[in-house]
């Protein structure tokens, strides 16, 4: 899970033009809009949207719709389909989350990460573990939302597993290539994978947020143990592709 930033909203949405209905949440305009703002991913697990079928999308109000009844029992569309208030996730995250709202809308209290949120950083709520053939999800120790959002969006999710599973496998093998290239003194090799490597933590990319943690850690291991001689061969470093994950959001490209 790795944070949104929020877009301008679109035209159709403008309250100040027109009353909206009940529906407008699903306008083509609407769901385009949320694709380009989320990259095409999934606003909690980061799958790309664009793998799956219309069917298995789903648009997420973030203070649920039941929320915004006026006296007379009608929900306030204006509100409850404002842009500020709409994400989109796969059918997956959908169920699981179920009626757990993000945001408690009587005490404005988070219930659940908000990954669109200027005040919530998701990467400081919740990271990934890596042990042995196992890897998944964790929550950043004493984060409260961080873990209830592990346990209820999380747990269990086999596809998932596979696709981090298979993007370790993808990055190992890079690895292999760099100290390959180190051995044999190919600077430009290096580079070229030192790029390569780079251009994964974008936030564009299906699941950078475990990207992101599980190149720290093959980092840090290079570093430990490969830096004296790649800095004795080369002169050079990862700092570059440090200071990208420490910021959390860049695209080199
Ligand atoms: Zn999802």
């Amino acid at each position: 899970m790795i944070s949104i930033l929020r877009t301008d909203m679109p035209e159709f949405l403008d309250v100040t033009k027109r009353q909206l209905q009940s529906k407008d949440y699903s306008e083509e305009c609407v769901l385009h809009e949320l694709l380009r703002m989320q990259h095409s991913k999934c606003c909690y697990c980061e799958r790309k949207l664009t793998d799956l079928g219309k069917t298995e999308r789903w648009v997420e109000h973030i203070k649920p719709k039941s929320e915004f009844k006026n006296i007379d029992g009608n929900i306030e569309w204006n509100q409850a389909n404002a842009w500020s208030n709409l994400l989109y996730s796969c059918a997956t995250c959908n169920r699981k989350k179920g009626e757990t709202p993000l945001i408690d809308s009587k005490t404005g209290e988070f219930k659940l990460v908000e990954p669109s949120h200027p005040d919530i950083e998701p990467e400081n709520h919740i990271t990934f573990f890596v042990d042995g053939v196992l890897i998944g999800h964790k929550p950043i120790p004493g984060s409260i939302i961080g873990k209830r959002t592990v346990d209820t969006l999380f747990i269990g999710r086999l596809e998932l597993y596979r696709a981090f599973k298979k993007i370790k496998a993808q990055i190992d093998a890079i690895f292999a290539e760099i100290a390959g290239a180190v051995a044999v003194d190919d600077i430009g090799e290096f580079e070229t994978l030192v790029n390569k490597v780079a251009r994964l933590t974008c936030s564009k990319v299906a699941h950078a947020g475990f990207i992101r943690v599980y190149l720290k850690l093959r980092i840090a291991a290079f570093n430990a143990t490969d830096l004296p001689q790649l800095n004795e061969k080369f002169g050079v470093n990862f700092e570059s592709i440090n200071v990208t994950l420490a910021s959390g959001h860049g695209c080199l490209t």
